[in-house]
């Protein structure tokens, strides 16, 4: 597929590229598409598992119910869409429900982009070595958990591409949500223990479950606290939590 570089184009890697296709094709967006407004192109991540099974997910190291995505077949299908489009600059998004809140201005920052790559996270969400490896951006797009990231793959590309000269007559003002309150979530690790030099955090092979839950802890408020200080303190916090945030401002104090 030849790449046409005067228009922004959105690479998008899911496990279900019929969700995103079907609703790309309908509407003014797939209307804007086939006008050469944008272009979008969606990639079926299983392409880029090297097993005969495909396999793209695995059992999270330190224990824990359901599975997380692995790093390989993510590394290998970002780096194809970077590699095939030979503009100079790469957004790389990952859609998470912990990350940058997605906004009216995020959006207008996106629709001066030429390039985004959308990865659409599936089951507990993806191994964490993906996001640092690629330079990955997390974007969600609201408080609230759903079973994937095809849905906000889409809210992203649209709520871009209707900031693009030519896709509306009228540019409608944005409506802000409103958000509940809770933390975020803490990093994922699955197998291997070690890629490209990256290796999973100690303390989750150490099969000490409390440790283990306190780091969780650790990273998830140490996240919110950079991510959404107004969550904190709206959120309903334990005598240890209280002590987590102390350790965590001292740190950052020295
Ligand atoms: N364990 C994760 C939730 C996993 S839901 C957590 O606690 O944050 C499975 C996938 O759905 C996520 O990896 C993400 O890609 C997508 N997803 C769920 N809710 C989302 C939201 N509000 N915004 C963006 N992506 C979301």
């Amino acid at each position: 597929m030849g790449l046409n570089l005067s228009v922004m184009v959105i690479d998008i890697l899911t496990i279900f590229p019929g969700i995103v296709q079907s609703a790309i094709s309908e509407s003014l967006l797939g209307k804007a598409i086939q006008e050469r407004i944008l272009e979008v192109n969606v990639f079926d991540l299983r392409e880029f598992a090297d097993d005969r099974h495909r396999t793209v997910d695995d059992s999270p190291f330190g224990g824990g119910a359901g599975m997380v995505m692995k790093v390989e077949p993510i590394y290998k299908g970002v780096r194809h869409c970077c590699d095939r489009n030979s503009a100079i600059k790469h957004r790389v998004l990952f859609t998470s429900a912990s990350g940058r809140r997605l906004d009216q201005p995020f959006a207008e920052e996106l629709s001066r982009e030429t390039h985004i790559v959308i990865m659409c996270g599936r089951y507990k969400g993806v191994d964490e070595r993906a996001i640092e490896l690629l330079g990955a951006e997390e974007v969600s797009i609201g408080d609230y958990v759903l079973t994937g990231g095809e849905l906000p793959a889409l809210v992203i590309v649209e709520s871009t591409a209707r900031l693009l000269p030519g896709y509306m007559s009228k540019i409608e003002a944005a409506e802000t949500d409103s958000y509940t309150t809770g933390l975020l979530g803490y990093p994922e690790y699955t197998r291997p223990q070690e890629f490209m030099g990256k290796q999973v955090p100690e303390v989750l092979i150490s099969g000490h479950h409390d440790n283990i839950r306190r780091y969780r802890r650790t990273k998830s408020i140490e996240k919110t606290l950079r991510f959404r200080p107004d969550l904190v303190t709206k959120a309903k916090l334990s005598d240890e939590d209280r002590s987590i945030i102390n350790e965590i401002t001292k740190r950052e104090l020295t």
